[in-house]
């Protein structure tokens, strides 16, 4: 397992790898891998290369480059929120799932 820290950079700083394109590779495995490769929206498994990472605050409305502002989503889930709020889309498309809201909750806080 890859550890999951709060930037790409952190892995430069801690010396887990030398070079900045490694440090973003671990850093996006790290993620997908802290979710067990599940899409934290519809709540499906994938093989790792099928997730991708989605700006839970979308870039467009100032969502950083953070751990805490990127969860793994499936293609699907990432293309359908777009730039919604989370939350609102989520419930919209899946419906109330607590537990799974507060798997967000909890990683985006
Ligand atoms: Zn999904």
């Amino acid at each position: 397992m890859t550890p999951l820290l709060p930037s790409p950079q952190h892995y430069l700083y801690n010396l887990i790898t030398m070079t900045s394109p490694d440090a973003k590779r671990l850093w996006r495995r790290a993620i997908k891998e802290h979710f067990n490769c599940t899409c934290v929206y519809c709540g499906n498994n994938y093989e790792i290369h099928e997730l991708t990472l989605d700006h839970v605050k979308p870039k467009t409305n100032g969502g950083e480059d953070l751990t805490s502002n990127l969860v793994p989503a499936c293609r699907a889930c990432n293309q359908g929120k777009g730039s919604s709020h989370w939350l609102g889309w989520m419930r919209q498309t899946y419906g109330r799932n607590p537990r799974r809201e507060q798997l967000i909750l909890n990683h985006i806080n």
